[in-house]
C-alpha cells in the first residue's frame, strides 16, 4: 500500500484567505494540502443557480473594490488563471427619498460634480485617499498595530479612519454625500458613531475612486477558481468534503493554518473559547427578477451596487437598532446588479439580483418582507417582477459556514479591541495559525489574512531553522 506524501503545510478551508495563504507557502516552496470541509471550494467566494436555470448568483460575496485593490491579489498572476475584472457603468448608486440618488464612480471629480454643494469637500476628503490607496494599501491592508511602510499618508488615511462615521459625516452638508458616506461606512456593521467606523468606509470609498468597484466575470466563484488554479500550477492540492474536528484530523504537517474563526478554531483544538464577540447578522435574498429593479433614480438602473437606506440618519438610527438587537422597518440594505457589469449572469431577461439586509445576530424572524418592502420605497413594482426567490437567513449562513456564527458574515465584530486582537495570527499552538477574515485586516475577498498569516508562519518556520 502508498501513503500520501506529508506535505509541509495544510490549509483547513478554501476561502479567499485559505486560498491566498496556501498560494504564498507554495511560492515559498512548500508542499501544501488545503482541506476542505464543504464538497465545493472558495467559502464566502462562490457562485451558483439559485434561483432560475440559467441565472447565476453570488452565493455571498458580489463586489470586489477591495479584490481589485489588494495588494497581495493584485501581485498574482490571476487573469492567467481566468479572473477577469469588470466594471459597471455606475460603481455605486445611493437613492434618497425624493426619487433622486447620489453617485459615487470611479473619476472622482464626475462624482464630486454630482454631490454639488459638497463636491469640492469630497474631492478634498477622499482624492488624497485615494490618489494614495496603493501606497498606503500595505498599511491599510495590515494589521492595526505594526510599522508603516508609508507613515505619512498612511498618518492621512488613519485620521479620518479613527474617526466615527457620525463626526466624519460632519464635513458634509447634503444629504447625497452623508448618505453615501453612510452607505459605505456602514459596510463595517456597527453603529455609525463609534470609532473607528470611518475606516471601512473611507478604504471602500478610496478604493471606489482608485480602481472602481468590480465584479468578477461568471460570478465570484471565477475569484475562487483562478487562486485554486494557480495553488495546482504550483503544486498544491485540494481535498474536498473533509471537514477538520480536532487537531488529530490533520496530516503531519510542519505548520497548519486554519481559515476558521478563534471560536470554532478552539473547539477544533480544544481548548476553552477565546472572548470574541460576534457582531450583526445578514439576512440574504437571491432574486431573479424579470427586466431588473425598476428603481425610480435613474442612476440606480445603471449601478452595479445600490445601497437602500436613505439618509445618513436613518441608516445610523437602523444600525444601532440592529446592533440593539432590533430589526428596524428601514435596515440597510445592499442590493448588487452584477449583470450589469456582467451579462454573461442572466437567462434572456432574467437577471439575477442580489440583496442583503443587515439583522440582529441570531435573529430567528423572517426579514424578507420588511427587506423587499423597503427596497419597494425606491423601486416600486420589484415583488411583480420577481419569478424566483431564494432565502439564507443568519441560521441558514451560519450552516452554510461554520464561520458565520449566528449568521455574522465578518465572523467577528469589527471593534478598536477586536482589530488590534485581530493581529497576531498565532494561536497559541506550536505551528498553528488563523488566517480567515477573522484575522487582521478583517473581512472582504483581498486574501491579505491568508497570506499575512502564511507570512508569519513562514518567519517562524525560518526562525526555528536557523
Ligand atoms: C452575504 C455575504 C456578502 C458578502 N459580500 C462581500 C462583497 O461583496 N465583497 C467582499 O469583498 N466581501 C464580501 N463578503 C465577505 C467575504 O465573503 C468574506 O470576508 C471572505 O469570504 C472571508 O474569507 P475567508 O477565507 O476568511 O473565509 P470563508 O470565505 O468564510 O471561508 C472559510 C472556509 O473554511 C471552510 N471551513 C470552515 N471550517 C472548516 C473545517 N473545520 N474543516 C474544513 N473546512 C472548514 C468553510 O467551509 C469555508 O469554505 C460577503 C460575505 C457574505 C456572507
Amino acid at each position: 500500500m502508498t501513503t500520501a506524501p506529508t506535505p509541509d503545510a495544510v490549509v483547513v478551508g478554501s476561502g479567499p484567505n485559505g486560498l491566498a495563504a496556501a498560494v504564498t507557502l507554495a511560492q515559498h516552496g512548500l508542499t501544501v494540502v488545503v482541506l476542505e470541509a464543504h464538497d465545493e471550494i472558495g467559502g464566502g467566494t462562490r457562485s451558483a443557480e439559485l434561483t432560475v436555470p440559467g441565472v447565476r448568483h453570488d452565493v455571498c460575496s458580489a463586489i470586489h473594490p477591495l479584490g481589485v485593490g489588494s495588494p497581495y491579489l493584485r501581485s498574482l498572476p490571476l487573469a492567467d488563471h481566468g479572473l477577469v475584472w469588470r466594471w459597471p457603468e455606475v460603481d455605486l448608486a445611493h437613492p434618497l427619498d425624493d426619487g433622486t440618488a447620489a453617485v459615487l464612480v470611479r473619476d472622482l471629480d464626475e462624482t464630486a460634480r454630482g454631490l454639488g454643494a459638497d463636491g469640492r469637500r469630497w474631492r478634498s476628503v477622499f482624492g488624497p485617499l485615494a490618489r494614495s490607496f496603493d501606497d498606503v494599501a500595505p498599511d491599510v491592508f495590515g494589521p492595526v498595530v505594526h510599522v508603516p511602510r508609508r507613515p505619512v499618508p498612511l498618518a492621512r488615511f488613519g485620521l479620518r479612519a479613527a474617526l466615527p462615521a457620525s463626526v466624519l459625516a460632519r464635513a458634509f452638508r447634503t444629504d447625497a454625500a452623508r448618505a453615501l458616506l453612510a452607505g459605505c461606512a456602514a459596510h463595517i456593521c456597527r453603529p455609525l458613531d463609534r470609532p473607528t467606523t470611518s475606516a471601512i468606509g473611507a478604504a471602500l470609498i478610496a478604493a471606489g475612486h482608485r480602481h472602481g468597484w468590480p465584479v468578477a466575470e461568471g460570478g465570484s466563484r471565477a475569484i475562487t477558481d483562478a487562486l485554486a488554479g494557480l495553488l495546482r500550477s504550483l503544486g498544491g492540492e485540494i481535498r474536498t468534503g473533509v471537514r477538520v474536528r480536532s487537531l488529530d484530523d490533520l496530516p503531519d504537517a510542519r505548520v497548519a493554518l486554519f481559515d476558521t474563526s478563534p471560536t470554532g478554531f478552539a473547539d477544533i483544538a480544544r481548548r476553552p473559547r477565546p472572548r470574541w464577540r460576534y457582531g450583526m447578522a445578514a439576512h440574504k435574498l437571491d432574486l431573479a427578477v424579470r427586466g431588473g429593479v425598476p428603481w425610480t433614480a435613474e442612476a440606480c438602473r445603471r449601478a452595479g451596487t445600490v445601497h437602500v437606506g436613505g439618509t445618513f440618519e436613518v441608516i445610523a438610527d437602523a444600525e444601532a437598532r440592529v446592533a440593539g438587537g432590533e430589526l428596524p422597518e428601514r435596515p440597510f440594505v445592499l442590493v448588487g446588479q452584477q449583470y450589469l457589469a456582467d451579462p454573461s449572469r442572466s437567462a434572456g431577461d432574467v437577471h439575477p439580483v442580489w440583496v442583503y439586509a443587515h439583522v440582529p445576530l441570531g435573529f430567528a424572524g423572517d426579514a424578507t418582507s420588511v427587506v423587499l418592502e423597503h427596497v419597494e420605497r425606491y423601486a416600486p413594482g420589484l415583488r411583480e417582477r420577481i419569478v424566483g426567490q431564494h432565502v439564507t437567513d443568519p441560521v441558514g449562513f451560519a450552516a452554510y459556514n461554520p464561520n458565520y456564527v449566528q449568521g455574522d458574515i465578518a465572523s467577528g465584530m469589527v471593534s478598536v479591541p477586536q482589530l488590534v486582537r485581530r493581529a497576531p495570527y498565532a494561536t497559541g499552538v506550536p505551528g498553528v495559525y488563523l488566517c480567515s477574515s477573522s484575522t487582521a485586516p478583517g473581512p472582504g475577498v483581498h486574501g491579505m489574512c491568508g497570506h499575512r498569516a502564511a507570512l508569519r508562519a513562514l518567519a517562524d518556520l525560518d526562525r526555528v531553522r536557523s
